[in-house]
């Protein structure tokens, strides 16, 4: 079941008489349960692409769906409440509020949906074995602890898409590892995952990648075999 479609995205950039097109015709899917990288230089146009799918930008052209809803070319309150719905992200800044604790950022991004929570802030904090750091701002956090903060925020809604830059950016390889899980451990139950990244690591976790290059996608691969995290 595609979760996650993306069809002939373009973006057009203009600032200070500099014209850049970052997205040239990038289309895309993912399905429930399935891992997706996307690899490439700097400048690719991979966080355009995120921004587009998590619906945080608008794309020029071309469409974006969310299970069988657009989420392209609608208001910004509307992108905003489908984005709360469907989509976690996960961005490089880690989106945490750095004045409210850790625990007090979870419920703050479960206030953005309506209902009931489906998952508690202290249960997502076990869940990224961060139950003893409840209380804990973001500042005092290790590099890997806000890594793991960042995930809890995203995954605040039971999101059916998660979308991450370089979730494992700056970690050690422990740290990243433990990352990775809880990712996989995601598309288990069935999300559909979609990370930007530089890390063999990562994208050996990954079902499938593909490159971006001048905001295009230059090739699709199956990864052979999965590497099982320790
Ligand atoms: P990344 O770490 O993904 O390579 P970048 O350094 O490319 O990040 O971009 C960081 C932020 O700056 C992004 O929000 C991006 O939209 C913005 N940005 C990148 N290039 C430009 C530009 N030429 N003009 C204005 N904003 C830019
Ligand atoms: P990546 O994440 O792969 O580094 P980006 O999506 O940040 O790539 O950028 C793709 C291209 O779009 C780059 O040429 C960048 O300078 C340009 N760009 C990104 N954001 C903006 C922006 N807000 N305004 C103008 N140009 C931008």
């Amino acid at each position: 079941e595609r979760i996650l479609t993306a069809r002939e995205l373009y973006r057009f950039y203009r600032a200070d008489e500099e014209e850049t097109l970052a997205l040239r015709g990038v289309s895309l899917q993912v399905q429930r349960g399935e891992t997706l990288a996307v690899v490439g230089p700097s400048g690719s146009g991979k966080s355009t692409l995120l921004a587009c799918l998590a619906g945080l930008d608008e794309p020029s052209g071309g469409e974006v769906r969310v299970g069988g809803l657009r989420i392209s070319h609608r208001p910004e309150t509307e992108r905003a409440r489908l984005r709360a719905r469907h989509i976690g992200v996960l961005l490089q800044t880690r989106n945490l509020l750095p004045h409210v604790s850790i625990r007090d950022n979870i419920r703050l991004a479960q206030r953005a949906t309506a209902g009931r929570p489906a998952v508690s802030a202290q249960e997502l904090l076990g869940q990224v074995e961060l139950a003893e750091r409840t209380h804990a701002l973001p500042r005092q956090l290790s590099g890997g602890e806000l890594a793991r903060a960042g995930l809890a925020v995203a995954l605040a809604n039971s999101p059916d898409i998660l979308l991450a830059d370089e979730p494992t950016g700056e970690l050690d390889g422990e740290t990243e590892q433990v990352v990775l899980t809880l990712l996989r451990n995601r598309a288990a139950q069935g999300c559909a995952v979609l990370i930007v990244t530089h890390s063999a690591e990562a994208v050996r976790v990954a079902d499938r990648v593909i490159g971006l290059e001048d905001g295009r996608t230059v090739g699709a691969a199956v990864v052979p075999e999965r590497q099982e995290a320790p």
